[in-house]
């Protein structure tokens, strides 16, 4: 099934009825454990934290639609990223995105530099820059593109490149993207990471993780992490993602095409100043993003004219069909104001140097009728003209 086109690898990638009654979806397996005949005669299952069929039904499809060998499905995008990070031992060094997610930040400098990994923060749109911060004990290139909130693009196989020379791993979040506008593995990368939270799951209901590899031995090693520390998701949430993936290459066909008529709408309206969008030709990545994308995806950032916070407040607050909440990636319009949401930690001068101003918001555009998006926007910054 594997050497299908990608709308059919998401329906039915690793997939096949469920042996014992022919269900087309796989059943919920709600249970913990599995009768054994006699010790150790048993069916492949004998404890869900290790083996679960509902999980594997996800874990085979991950594997697919990424065009890797393996999947791997965690309780949530940062218990994947935490199972990278127990790949590495005191003393090695990971080269990283400088603006890659809050979450994913916290959990590097907050959780692992106590444990002695050693982490470089840097633009990665300057291959030098990052080859240049390369040592003996660099083991892990860590990628987010395109990035939260300002949409910078990275280039994979670049990456690869570098990662190949250095004899690290090279990671890439491939969340903003999903795996059907950007196939990280066939660009170079030996670990492609989800928070299947977003737009593999694409319905806000659920909170997940994935990790999808190639390469047999680095499987092995993860599903021995997965095991042995345990951060698992259960069948129902499993079922859930499963259920989203059939649907990914529909909903983002749709999320690219609201996304495209809003931002060219967005540019030409009076009260917005800057407006961030990999589509524009003139955004720093836009060509290495159609080098190495399908789409540019269904994510806006803008900024109001007056780039102020009590302007930006007033858009999101009106708003109604665009919801103001974190998270992104659904098939219903989010709205969220970085600089005292999901980026308030960081301090404001860093903040605006990277383009994170008071004025900016950014926009996960669903997939309802485009027109009702256009005038609930329009509503909005009407009130600033
Ligand atoms: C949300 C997100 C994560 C973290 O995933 P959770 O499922 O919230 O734990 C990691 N990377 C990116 C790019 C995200 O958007």
């Amino acid at each position: 099934m594997d050497s299908e086109h990608f709308g059919t690898r998401a329906i039915h990638g690793g997939q096949h009825p469920d042996p014992s009654t022919g269900a087309v979806m796989p059943p919920i397996y709600q249970t913990s454990t599995y009768a054994q005949a006699a010790p150790g005669d048993h069916k492949g299952y004998e404890y869900s934290r290790t083996q679960n069929p509902t999980r594997h039904a996800l874990e085979r499809s991950l594997a697919s639609i990424e065009g890797g060998k393996h999947g791997l499905a965690f309780g949530s995008g940062l218990a994947a990223v935490d199972a990278c990070m127990k790949l590495l031992s005191p003393g090695d060094e990971v080269i990283s995105t400088h603006d890659l997610y809050g979450g994913t930040y916290r959990q590097f400098v907050k959780v692992y530099e106590k444990y002695g990994l050693k982490f470089h923060f840097t633009p990665m749109s300057d291959a030098a820059a990052v080859r240049a911060l390369v040592t003996p004990n660099t083991k892990m290139i860590w990628v987010e593109t395109p990035t939260n909130p300002m949409l910078n693009i990275v280039d994979i196989a670049a990456m690869a490149k570098i990662a190949k020379e250095a004899g690290a791993l090279l990671v890439v979040d491939n969340t903003f993207a999903t795996p059907y506008l950007q196939q990280p593995i066939s660009l170079g990368a030996d670990i492609v990471l989800h928070s299947a939270t977003k737009y593999l799951g694409g319905h806000s209901d659920i909170v997940l993780g994935a990790l999808i590899v190639k390469e047999d031995t680095l499987a092995e090693q993860l599903y021995f992490i997965q095991n042995a520390t345990g951060a698992v998701c259960g069948p129902m949430d499993s079922f859930l993602a499963l259920r989203g993936i059939k649907t990914l290459h529909v909903r983002m066909d749709r999320h690219m095409q609201n996304a495209a008529e809003l931002a060219n709408f967005l540019k030409s309206h009076p009260a917005v100043g800057r407006v961030v969008y990999p589509g524009f030709e003139d955004h720093p990545g836009h060509a290495i993003a159609k080098a190495q994308m399908r789409g540019f995806g269904g994510m806006i950032s803008f900024a109001v004219k007056s780039d102020t916070y009590a302007d930006a407040s007033k858009v999101v607050s009106t708003m109604k069909v665009f919801t103001l909440a974190e998270s992104l990636g659904g098939v219903e319009s989010l709205s969220g104001h970085p600089a005292s949401m999901t980026h308030a930690s960081i301090p404001k001068d860093q903040r605006e140097a990277s383009g994170i101003t008071d004025g900016l918001i950014r926009l996960s555009v669903g997939i309802e009728d485009v027109r009702d998006l256009k005038a609930d926007l329009d509503a909005a910054l009407s009130l600033l003209l």
